[in-house]
């Protein structure tokens, strides 16, 4: 029998994929692992999703998703030309890894940072520096600005970051760019909406901005798959040749139209978030009496640790009772655990599961 593997390419045999968190089948699942909004999208999502689904599924949809396009950069003070959507801002991030880090120096990301980076790294043959964090997982962003600023092949930063939860002020964001102008940076900034300070008024001043969002967490519609970059329209050409390159068709009807129908809720938006924000600073009251220690959050998860408790065991004590919570083996956040934010009613059997685990 021939060895199977055989018909794999030699890019692919050395591959390490991302491992997403699970996503099981379990009945009153108490589900605080992937970061999803336990919220839902706006009331009107739906409606304008079966709208779409009722005309014009038989064609494709436009290419250039114009009319969503539109909407982002209405919501943000944008033009158009200034924005650029993908299926999920993985794909959005994946294609500005192929678009811009392709260098000959090493792009600098943060030792502890979401590990997707390092995935697409791998993907598109880049070479990474990991960048030093200090003993609250913080980003050194002196040390990282004086690395910036001899040759760099760009820097990706996700702001606030995952999976500690922790922002960086608006300041620092400036002092990276100010330090890196030959490159791209990169702000990820999946979480912002739950406390962070958005990069995107530095875009009219930096022509080597990117910042990255996501529908996935504030909007609560990680189902649809719609994630955007904003910057400069040069960069966003980039973009563009790179998905012309890929699929022209990354944005379905239904998830454009979605999108577009949760972009124009400005009441939902907020009001979710700040409920999201509010739990947030319940729970890490509730955790910080059964002795956790809490990293500051302004995303909508908390990354914590309990000095007496080995993460990993906590992680599956929580999952035997239906609570999933996620856990990294990683070098030096390997005695943390990420807990999403849920509902009120989610977090109180959370806390109920530890009090019963920690006795
Ligand atoms: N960036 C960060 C920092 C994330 O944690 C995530 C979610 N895993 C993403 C990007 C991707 O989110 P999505 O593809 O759902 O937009």
């Amino acid at each position: 029998m021939s060895n199977v593997n055989s018909f794999w390419s030699p890019r692919v045999a050395v591959l390490e994929p991302y491992v997403p968190g699970e996503q099981p089948r379990i009945a009153k699942l108490v589900k605080l692992n992937t970061n999803e909004n336990p919220f839902g999208p706006a009331p009107h999502v739906l409606e304008a999703i079966m709208a779409a689904a009722s005309d014009g599924l038989e064609r494709y949809p436009d290419p250039d998703s114009m009319a969503l396009r539109e909407a982002i950069a209405a919501r943000y003070g944008l033009d158009s030309s200034q924005v650029f959507v993908g299926n999920g801002s993985d794909e959005v991030l994946a294609h500005a890894f192929f678009a811009f880090f392709q260098q000959a120096e090493p792009l600098l990301i943060p030792d502890v940072t979401y590990s997707f980076y390092r995935v697409y790294a791998q993907l598109y043959g880049i070479a990474c520096e990991l960048q030093p964090v200090d003993a609250g997982l913080r980003i050194d962003v002196p040390t990282m600005a004086v690395r910036a600023a001899t040759d760099c092949g760009g820097i990706v930063i996700a702001n606030p970051n995952a999976p500690t939860g922790t922002g960086l002020p608006l300041r620092d964001i400036q002092r990276l760019l100010e330090a890196c102008t030959r490159r791209v940076v990169l702000v990820d900034e999946a979480y912002v909406d739950f406390g962070g300070e958005s990069a995107l008024p530095l875009i009219e001043r930096h022509p080597n901005l990117l910042v990255v969002q996501t529908l996935s967490k504030s909007r609560s519609l990680a189902g649809l798959r719609v994630g955007f970059a904003c910057a400069q329209p040069h960069l966003i050409d980039a973009l563009q040749r790179v998905k012309n390159s890929f699929n022209s068709y990354p944005i379905d009807r239904l998830a454009s139209a979605g999108a577009i129908a949760a972009l124009a809720d400005e009441a939902w938006f907020a009001h979710t978030r700040h409920e999201v924000m509010d739990i947030r600073e319940g729970l890490a009251l509730q955790l910080e009496d059964l002795g956790f220690e809490i990293l500051p959050s302004q995303s909508n998860f908390l990354f914590v640790r309990h000095p007496a408790h080995d993460a990993m065991a906590l992680a599956s004590a929580l999952r035997a009772r239906a609570v999933l919570v996620r856990h990294f083996d990683e070098p030096r956040i390997t005695q943390y655990l990420r807990i999403s934010i849920g509902t009120r009613e989610q977090c109180g059997l959370l806390v109920d599961a530890l009090s019963d685990i920690l006795g």
